[in-house]
């Protein structure tokens, strides 16, 4: 796999430090440890974008986790040897197929989250289909 910058600049921040060989688990649990962070964030409020914009220091926090996330990402598919940009690439196809755009964007607004939400109904028969 050519690795783009972005996978090149991490790799070698992580090589650097003596970071450079996690088990997978370990970086599955720190994703999720960050996207906790990420969450925390909003413990106690339910910002906007706009209010968000607007309070730098929330800004930054923000941008960190996300950050943290991002970074773990890129180094697990690096060392998975798969690149990230035609991961992202294959799931977009995957979830245009079982979500056609038309019929999403056409969804009864008053159904959402619903018991008739269309979206909630094709996510329950492909979780049915799987167990
Ligand atoms: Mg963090």
């Amino acid at each position: 796999m050519k690795q783009d910058n972005i996978t090149e600049e991490i790799v070698n921040f992580l090589k650097d430090r003596g970071w450079d060989n996690p088990s997978p688990g370990a970086l599955a649990k720190s994703i999720s440890i960050e996207s906790s962070e990420l969450l925390e964030l909003f413990q106690w409020s339910d910002d906007s974008f706009m209010n968000l914009k607007e309070n730098p220091e929330k800004l930054e926090n923000l941008k960190d986790e996300i950050g943290d996330i991002i970074i773990y990402c890129i180094q697990i598919t690096g060392l998975l040897g798969i690149s990230y940009q035609d991961i992202v690439r294959t799931k977009l196809k995957k979830v245009k197929k079982k979500y056609p755009a038309k019929q999403m964007k056409n969804r009864d607004k008053k159904s959402i989250g619903g018991s008739d939400d269309l979206y909630l109904k094709i996510k329950k028969e492909e979780r049915e289909s799987k167990y």
